[in-house]
């Protein structure tokens, strides 16, 4: 049970919330109410009635006490004329003696023959009681008179027995219509008789009325408090069904939102899952959403967003489901029979987001987590009765995002190995800057050579960095993360001091030095001052500047064209050699040597991989070459591997050439031993 609460999500457990006390609040007091109302009209009206019993057969108690004394003073003087007087009183009345024998009756005698002790409220003292066998509506109960209130209502209804005939007259009069008798018990002769009364509770026509008028308010008064909150209740249930569907609603689309996925879309997949059902979850990305609400407006924004998500509500089959999570992303729980499939489908939907509007085109990132492939974060399955929504969404959310910066449609699966990149990113983010800090990251240099003379003519300095933890990290493992994260701009000075203190140490040295080119991040050519921030660097160290190389990636060309032409004649106006990393590896290459004055070209690796004697791709590189000359630029052959590429770019007139064939990258003390 415990396991099963820990599984709910926050939203979950909020939701229930909200419904379970709503509902039930509002029963709870509905039905406390009525109970305590009616208990309130039930005691108020037993009151009512018995003081008003009490009070009317108290007068009558007087009477037959009256009597009573006048038959004890009778006895005891031995008046012969003494029921001759009683009679004359005009009270029904029985004398009995103490064996219950009848000695005396004026009257019918209609006692019962139940009796009980009560005691009238005015008068505090026992009195003995008979119920009348006849009219019997007034009773002993519990010590005190009281009154059937049912049967006597119901007598009344039936027979309508009114006493005179005439009730309009007997109203106008105030005369007695209704008499409900009982029988009081007086001991005389020191109690050897009793003297037993006839005590009749009338009651006319306006007491009546008033009574029925009072009972008739009470039960109104309740009525109206109840209904009044029968209606709070039912007021109080839409407003939280109200309240329940805004929930789950999202305010741009009105259709589901994030909570419904999380509580709803959670419940189904756990639910649902089955060797029939498989479930994927999908993150997807309106890629262009914030570019088009800057171009347009956010109302225009919104209203493609709609448009979205009710193009991929009608997509959805039987226990699936979507959300909007807000700008732009959304949240879809899909089901799958193979991983080819779903991505076939999930391309067909893209393909019809793409073209939502006729005047744009937009682009949709999908990332897809397979439930059936759930694991936590200790890497173990997960069965589905577990599954989390957020986990799932969130894998399938960094699975969407591998698929880098780009601006462009695609679908992405999430795997082991994107947790393990995930792990190392995390990782190489908590280290870089105690790396930083601890010189861990080495300067490797790979030589230059003269294809012809195969002299040494210069050498790129790479970075390595020596972990504590991993040992030997080659670059490609953390030089994209740091151009990612930004660090890259620390590691481009690191080196770019680092290279230009081993030059100055080895000219210090008497050294044939040559130049030393150092990798500069695209990154890093945003920052306007860079060539000023170099020079000062170099300047600092005391390193002439021609002893230091600039590289830039070609990708670096696409930035700000004329901030980069800036910086690159700066550098040149320093007398730093600025040379275009990785020719021919990109589109632009070309367009980038129109406009840029740099001063060496390297060839990309690239065009050396394939077969060795591919007459295509020596003439793209001879023509390479020539083009190089002719702009007068100097030219390195990156990544040359063996004998026959050295020759023939000999012959082509190649100015250097750095590659496996000549030297791989080597520490610091290897390459000084290479200049020596
Ligand atoms: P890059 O600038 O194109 O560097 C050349 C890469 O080609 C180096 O890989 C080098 O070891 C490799 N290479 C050279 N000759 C051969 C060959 O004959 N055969 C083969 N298979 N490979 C060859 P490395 O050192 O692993 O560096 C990879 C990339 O990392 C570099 O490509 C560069 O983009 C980046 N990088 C390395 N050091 C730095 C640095 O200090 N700063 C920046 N910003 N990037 C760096
Ligand atoms: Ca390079
Ligand atoms: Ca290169």
């Amino acid at each position: 049970m415990a396991d099963k609460k820990e599984g709910r999500s926050k939203s979950e457990k909020r939701y229930r919330k909200i419904r379970r006390s709503h509902i039930w609040t509002s029963i709870v007091e509905f039905l406390v109410f009525s109970v305590v109302l009616a208990g309130v009209l039930f005691f108020a009206v037993q009151a009512f009635v018995s003081y008003v019993i009490d009070t009317k057969i108290g007068s009558e108690y007087e009477k037959i006490q009256y009597m009573a004394r006048i038959y004890d003073n009778g006895l005891k003087n031995n008046d012969s004329n003494i029921y001759n007087l009683l009679v004359e009183e005009g009270h029904d009345y029985v004398i009995t003696g103490s064996d219950g024998s009848r000695i005396h009756l004026n009257g019918e005698d209609t006692r019962g023959t139940q009796s009980a002790e009560v005691t009238l409220s005015a008068y505090d003292e026992k009195v003995l009681v008979y119920r009348d066998s006849k009219r019997d509506f007034i009773y002993p109960k519990n010590g005190r008179l009281s009154l059937d209130l049912r049967e006597f209502a119901e007598w009344m209804r039936d027979e309508g027995k009114w006493e005179e005939k005439d009730p309009d007259y007997a109203l106008a009069h105030n005369t007695s219509i209704i008499n409900l008798p009982i029988w009081i018990s007086i001991d005389v002769d020191n109690g050897n008789k009793h003297f037993i009364g006839k005590a009749v509770f009338s009651s006319n026509r306006r007491d009546i009325n008033l009574f029925i008028a009072l009972i008739g308010s009470l039960a109104g008064l309740m009525g109206i408090i109840l209904i009044t909150l029968l209606g709070a209740g039912v007021r109080n249930f839409i407003r939280q069904r109200r309240m329940l569907s805004l929930f789950f609603t999202d305010v741009v689309t009105e259709g589901h939102n994030q909570t419904w996925l999380l509580v709803k879309g959670e419940h189904m997949i756990r639910k649902k899952s089955s060797t029939k059902n498989r479930f994927a979850v999908v993150s997807l990305k309106f890629v262009n959403y914030n570019t088009f609400c800057i171009c347009h407006s956010v109302a225009e924004g919104d209203k493609i967003l709609c448009r979205i998500y009710h193009l991929l509500s009608g997509k959805l089959r039987k226990y699936e489901t979507c959300s909007h999570l807000g700008l732009g992303a959304y949240g879809l729980i899909l089901r799958y029979n193979s991983e080819d499939e779903l991505r076939q489908r999930l391309g067909g939907i893209i393909g019809e987001l793409e073209n939502i509007d006729s005047d744009h085109k937009f682009y949709f990132r999908a990332g897809v987590s397979l439930t059936e492939k759930a694991i936590d974060s200790e890497g173990e399955p997960v069965k589905p009765k577990n599954i989390k929504f957020d986990t799932e969404f969130n894998h399938a959310t960094g699975a969407r995002l591998s698929l880098g910066p780009g601006e462009d449609s695609g679908i992405a699966f999430f795997d082991d190995k994107l947790i393990e990149e995930q792990k190392w990113l995390d990782k190489v983010q908590e280290m870089q800057q105690s790396a930083l800090d601890n010189e861990e990251f080495l300067v490797y240099y790979q030589p230059k050579y003269d294809p012809k003379s195969e002299k040494l003519k210069g050498a790129e300095a790479l970075i390595r960095w020596n972990s504590p933890e991993f040992g030997l990290i080659p670059p490609g493992k953390f030089i994209p993360i740091f151009e990612n994260n930004g660090f890259i701009t620390e590691i481009d000075h690191y080196m770019i001091r680092h290279v230009a203190a081993d030059q100055k140490a080895w000219l210090d040295k008497g050294y044939k030095c040559v130049p030393v080119s150092v990798n500069v991040s695209r990154a890093h050519f945003i920052e306007s001052d860079l060539a000023d921030q170099i020079k000062d660097m170099v300047d600092e160290i005391g390193t002439p500047h021609e002893y230091i190389e600039i590289e830039l990636t070609e990708s670096a060309f696409f930035d700000d064209k004329k901030a980069m032409l800036g910086t690159i004649s700066k550098l040149k106006s320093y007398g730093f050699a600025v040379s275009m990393d990785d020719f021919g590896s990109g589109y632009s290459s070309l367009n980038s040597l129109k406009d840029m004055p740099l001063d060496v070209l390297k060839l990309d690796a690239e065009f050396f991989r394939g077969e060795t004697n591919d007459k295509r791709a020596e003439i793209v590189v001879s023509e390479a070459i020539k083009l190089a000359k002719n702009l007068n630029m100097r030219i390195v052959a990156e990544g040359v591997e063996i004998k026959e590429q050295v020759d023939f770019l000999a012959g082509e007139g190649c100015d250097m050439i750095q590659g496996y064939y000549f030297a791989k990258p080597m520490p610091k003390e290897e390459y000084e031993q290479k200049m020596s």
